[in-house]
């Protein structure tokens, strides 16, 4: 461990702002000396206790604070930890911060700083604490599901199952490099290389399975469909909806209009490319292209048609992936007309008809929506794909795998470098291995505090 890790650090755990409470925690080796610093005796270990914190120069009072000590390894981050529980106000925490600095003993905290020292004291593994920061991201229920799914384990549980199930076909084959001339049974190597299949098939299973990745980062659902069709009144329509919770952050751009909502618990942006179509100079044919690109990378596609409307895609959308929803729009203009409206939409759409102008059949179609949604996207909790940084080294895992069963005509002493490779990543997910040159990745995306 070098000099840095330790010190003892302090930082405001706490959102900026004027609130009721806001904790400032302290953790490392000098956590008593700290306390004492500001006055206040060390309370007993999880037992909390009023102090009265003053400045270490002037003496003057601070706040009137709720401490509780911790006393490593029984902590968070498996130092001794102090928590400051003071009044809220913007000068008492600021005040306190003040104070600190200006004892040599203690220096403020590092972005993920906390949480990267429960990591190197074994209190975390990385999927865990990556867990921790998606935890606090978390904006809808079904991220915050997901969050604690990582955090109660099942990443780390799955990953290092992969990896005690390689370190198994391993030994075997160690074994039977090692002892070839003596009498063991025949063919131990080679029937414990047969489980790998099984194990690549289910890696590969789990990549190609985006759905977590897709939760953490938020739907993203296109409407696409000839001009005039409607597709910017029922982006309206659908973001006045209260069974669409439209967020503040709604944003409009120049060239798409988004809404943020949530469904199901599923943080949702609704795009409108509308209004792109007829591309005139450099400017707009550039909207134009952002505005397919949008749909195109899109998770969930909404095709709009009406009866007064051409029915016909605009030719750049029709190499679009098939639209998983078609409504019919205008239904208030007559349902013969409706029917006789429908185009080449993808025979898997879930087909409505809807009016953007008096509102007929848009509950139902949230309805339709969200439950969709629910069902692909919501998470139960179970172990999925969070992050990139886990699709990167399981890509590496899969290739590697591969190599071993490639090569295992040529002897086991390949298979067995290429599955100690893969093992070796797969121990990178954890931090199991490699575990100090794995922290600044992780922790790029920590706040102080955590
Ligand atoms: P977009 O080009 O697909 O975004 O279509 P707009 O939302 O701009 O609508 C095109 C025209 O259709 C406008 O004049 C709307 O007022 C009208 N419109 C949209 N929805 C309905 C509807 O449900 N019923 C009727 N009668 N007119 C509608």
């Amino acid at each position: 461990m070098n000099d840095k890790t330790a010190q003892t650090i302090y930082a405001c755990a706490t959102a900026a702002g004027r609130a009721a409470l806001a904790v400032v925690r302290v953790s490392g080796p000098d956590c008593r000396a700290v306390l004492s610093g500001l006055g206040a005796t060390c309370p007993p270990p999880r037992q909390a206790s009023v102090r009265r914190l003053c400045h270490p120069h002037t003496q003057d009072m601070l706040d009137e604070a709720l401490v509780l000590y911790f006393a490593g390894p029984h902590s968070y981050t498996g130092e001794d930890v102090a928590e400051l529980h003071l009044h809220g106000g913007t000068a008492v925490v600021a005040s306190v911060l003040e104070a600190l600095a200006h004892l040599p003993i203690c220096r403020p905290a590092e972005a993920g700083e906390f949480t990267r020292r429960a990591v190197l004291h074994g209190k975390l593994d990385l999927t865990r604490a990556e867990a921790i920061a998606d935890l606090i991201d978390a904006e809808t229920t079904a991220q915050q599901v997901q969050a604690l799914g990582q955090l109660r384990g099942n990443l780390r549980d799955l990953f290092e199952g992969w990896r005690n199930a390689l370190h198994t076909v391993l030994a075997h084959l160690e074994a039977d490099l090692e002892f070839a001339d003596e009498d063991l049974p025949g063919g131990l190597g080679r029937s414990a290389l047969d489980t790998v299949p099984e194990l690549r098939a289910a890696v590969a299973g789990f990549i190609g399975d985006r759905r977590g990745l897709q939760l953490r980062a938020g739907l993203r659902i296109a409407l696409i469909g000839a001009p005039n069709a409607g597709k910017s009144s029922l982006l309206n329509r659908l973001a006045g909806r209260d069974a669409a919770i439209v967020s503040a952050r709604a944003g409009t751009t120049r060239d798409i209009i988004e809404i943020a909502m949530t469904l199901a618990g599923v943080p949702v942006t609704l795009i409108d490319t509308a209004g792109l179509r007829a591309a005139g100079d450099d400017i707009e044919r550039e909207g134009v292209r952002r505005a397919l690109a949008a749909a195109r990378d899109a998770d969930v596609r909404i095709l709009v048609s009406a009866p007064d409307a051409n029915a016909e895609l605009p030719p750049e959308e029709q190499h679009l992936p098939p639209p998983e929803f078609h409504l019919i729009n205008k239904s208030d203009l007559g349902t013969a007309s409706c029917e006789a409206s429908d185009p080449e939409s993808s025979d898997a759409a879930s087909v409505h008809g809807v009016s953007a102008l008096t509102g007929d059949g848009i509950d139902e179609f949230i309805e339709a929506l969200s439950a969709f949604v629910r069902e692909q996207y919501a998470s139960s909790g179970s172990a999925v794909l969070t992050r990139q940084r886990h699709q990167q080294i399981l890509t590496e895992v899969l290739a590697a795998l591969d190599r071993a069963l490639a090569s295992q005509s040529r002897g086991l002493e390949l298979a067995a470098e290429d599955l100690r490779l893969a093992a070796r990543a797969l121990g990178q997910l954890t931090g199991a291995v490699d575990v100090e040159a794995l922290l600044d990745i992780v922790f790029a995306d920590f706040c102080i505090g955590k």
